[in-house]
């Protein structure tokens, strides 16, 4: 450990410089006075005692060699103290420029991050405190940078996402004005699938800004998730053999009792069921398996379908990523369902997480919840 690099020992080190400057200058004057010149008062004090014929005399020359003596004291006491003002003057000026530069360019920096420029980031100084708040502080920026970087695409997007109905709906519009359309129940059916389409996309806004502010209501309790899946999967089916896909339960004969939010729960496994259902062509199969895992309970999703490149693989739960953007939007996606179910599945104590062997292989989704404790008798 470099004790150097602790401005503590830095103070220790510059208050020792002043005491050792003004104990060597006292021993410095010392040693002259008494060893090398002796000053010349006390010089002629001495002779006179040497030369006192009477008492008198050399009281008199006793007095005067005392005097002499306290001056001599007197004047290397006030060069060593000047000395050691000296010291404390320098090394104060060194310690102050070693905690004030720093200190003035955190205050210069936070002011500018005030101004908006959440690029700014401090130099680290070399002491140990100091860097700590200078690397505390470049961190804060940068999270301030990401959070704002966050915002700026949220707005490109969500207005990128409001733009596709909104130009569909004025087409129509436009279209009926101008007769290219004729008013019948096809072009308002039309109309109304786009106004849908802006509905949907504004509840899932609100849904996504309450769940990622953590200002979902849960009420979490314990309850046997099959009889829950078997609902939920008997709610899809329709949609599923619309599409001539197999969907199978796979679940264990025993309840899977788990703690959480049956209304919430249910929400994240339809959209799980209903991305599977859209992204799985005519004829393909989705099953869907429980289990008791040690810690969790487990359920997977598992489907046939058009499966997921590895490289979008970690991009899949944020907001508006669409592997195939084109695809999606045609079919009413707006990317942002497992965004929602993931921030659902975290604030319940669980995961989501997804993973396919690739492209035309499939896809498996795995969301877990915890398992409830069991009552001990
Ligand atoms: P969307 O509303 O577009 O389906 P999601 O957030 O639910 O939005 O899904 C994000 C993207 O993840 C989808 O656009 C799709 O590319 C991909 N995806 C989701 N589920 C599957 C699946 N079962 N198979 C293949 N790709 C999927």
């Amino acid at each position: 450990m470099n004790l150097w690099r602790q401005l503590r020992w830095r103070i220790v080190a510059a208050n020792m410089v002043v005491v050792i400057v003004g104990v060597a200058l006292v021993l410095v004057m010392a040693h002259l006075i008494t060893r090398t010149v002796t000053p010349a008062g006390v010089q002629q004090g001495l002779a006179q005692l040497a030369a006192a014929g009477s008492a008198a005399e050399a009281a008199v020359a006793q007095d005067e060699l005392l005097f002499a003596f306290r001056q001599s004291i007197l004047t290397s006491v006030s060069v060593a103290a000047g000395g050691a003002v000296i010291a404390g003057i320098l090394s104060s000026l060194f310690l102050s420029r070693q905690i004030l530069r720093p200190l003035r360019q955190l205050a210069d920096s936070s002011q500018r991050i005030a101004h908006g420029h959440y690029a700014e980031r401090l130099t680290v100084p070399p002491s140990d405190e100091l860097a700590l708040v200078a690397n505390n502080f470049n961190q804060m920026a940068e999270a301030l940078e990401q959070v704002e970087q966050q915002r700026v695409t949220l707005i490109g997007n969500v207005s990128h996402e409001l733009r596709t109905p909104l130009t569909g709906l004025k087409g129509y519009l436009e279209g009926l004005m101008d007769g290219v359309f004729p008013s019948d129940e096809e072009t308002f059916a039309h109309m109304y699938q786009e106004v849908r389409r802006l509905g949907r996309l504004v509840d899932d806004l609100q849904a996504l800004s309450k769940v990622e502010a953590g200002q979902i209501s849960l009420h979490p309790q314990t309850f046997d998730l099959i009889p829950l899946l078997a609902r939920v999967v008997a709610q899809i089916r329709p949609q599923a053999e619309a599409q001539s896909l197999r969907m199978t339960l796979d679940a264990p004969p025993l309840p899977l009792t788990v703690l959480a939010d049956p209304d919430r729960t249910a929400q994240i496994l339809l959209n799980l069921l209903s991305n599977a259902i859209r992204y799985t062509p005519d004829g393909g199969s989705i099953t869907i398996r429980a289990s008791r895992q040690p810690h969790h309970t487990q359920i997977t999703v598992e489907d046939t379908g058009i499966g997921i490149p590895a490289a979008a693989l970690p991009y899949l739960f944020e907001r508006f990523y669409r592997v195939d953007p084109s695809r999606a939007r045609s079919s009413g996606g707006s990317g942002i369902g497992l965004t929602i179910a993931r921030h659902l599945a975290w604030a319940m104590g669980g995961e989501l997480s997804a993973a396919s062997p690739g492209p035309n292989q499939g896809s498996v989704f795995t969301f877990t919840l915890p398992n409830a404790v069991e009552q001990s008798l």
